[in-house]
C-alpha cells in the first residue's frame, strides 16, 4: 500500500493544495493531509476549524484522509507506515527550503522519499500567506478558497 502524508500548516487550505492533492491522487493508494501543530507557531485559524475545512474539500475523495499530528513529520509517516512525503514547488525559494527538508527526512524517517509537483502556471502564486494578508486586510480571498471554505472578511 502507498501511502503519502501531505503534511502543512493549511492555514487555510487554498485551491493550491487542492489542485496538489488532486495529482496526487493517482500516484498513490492513500494520501494522508496532515496538520503538523507546532505550540511555537501562532495561526491565524483554530486547528479544528482548518481540520474540519479539510475534511469538507475532501470528503468526496475516498483515498484521501485529513489528520493531525504534533512532533517531527518523519516520526508521523514512520507511525502510520507512510514511505512518502508529498510537497508542492512553486518557485526557486520553496525549491531552496524544501531540498533541506527532504534530505533530513531521508536521514530522520529511515528512508521517507519526498515526492515534489511543480505547481501548474495558474496556481503557482497561491499561498496561504498572501490569503491570510487579504483576510486581515479585509479583503475577498474566495478566488482563492476551495469551494465549502468560506472566512468573514476584516
Ligand atoms: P507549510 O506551513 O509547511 O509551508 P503550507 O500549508 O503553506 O505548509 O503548504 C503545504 C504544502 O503545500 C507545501 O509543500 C507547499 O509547497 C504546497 N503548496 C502550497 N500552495 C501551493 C500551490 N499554490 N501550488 C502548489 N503547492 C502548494
Amino acid at each position: 500500500m502507498k501511502i503519502a502524508v501531505f503534511p502543512g500548516s493549511f492555514d487555510p487550505i487554498t485551491t493550491g493544495h487542492v489542485e496538489l492533492v488532486r495529482r496526487a491522487v493517482p500516484l498513490f493508494d492513500k494520501i494522508v493531509v496532515a496538520v503538523g501543530v507546532n505550540s511555537q507557531k501562532q495561526y491565524l485559524f483554530p486547528l479544528a476549524q482548518r481540520l474540519s475545512w479539510l475534511e469538507e474539500v475532501f470528503k468526496d475523495q475516498p483515498t484521501v484522509e485529513v489528520a493531525s499530528f504534533e512532533g517531527l513529520t518523519a516520526h508521523f509517516c514512520n507511525k502510520i507506515d507512510a514511505k512518502y512525503l508529498l510537497r508542492g514547488l512553486r518557485n526557486a525559494s520553496d525549491f531552496d527550503y524544501e531540498k533541506t527538508i527532504s534530505q533530513i527526512n531521508d536521514i530522520v524517517g529511515d528512508g521517507l522519499e519526498t515526492v515534489f509537483l511543480i505547481s501548474q502556471p495558474a496556481y503557482s502564486h497561491i499561498s496561504s500567506t498572501i490569503v491570510r494578508e487579504i483576510i486581515k486586510g479585509g479583503g475577498d480571498a474566495s478566488p482563492f478558497l476551495p469551494e465549502g471554505v468560506e472566512v468573514l472578511e476584516g
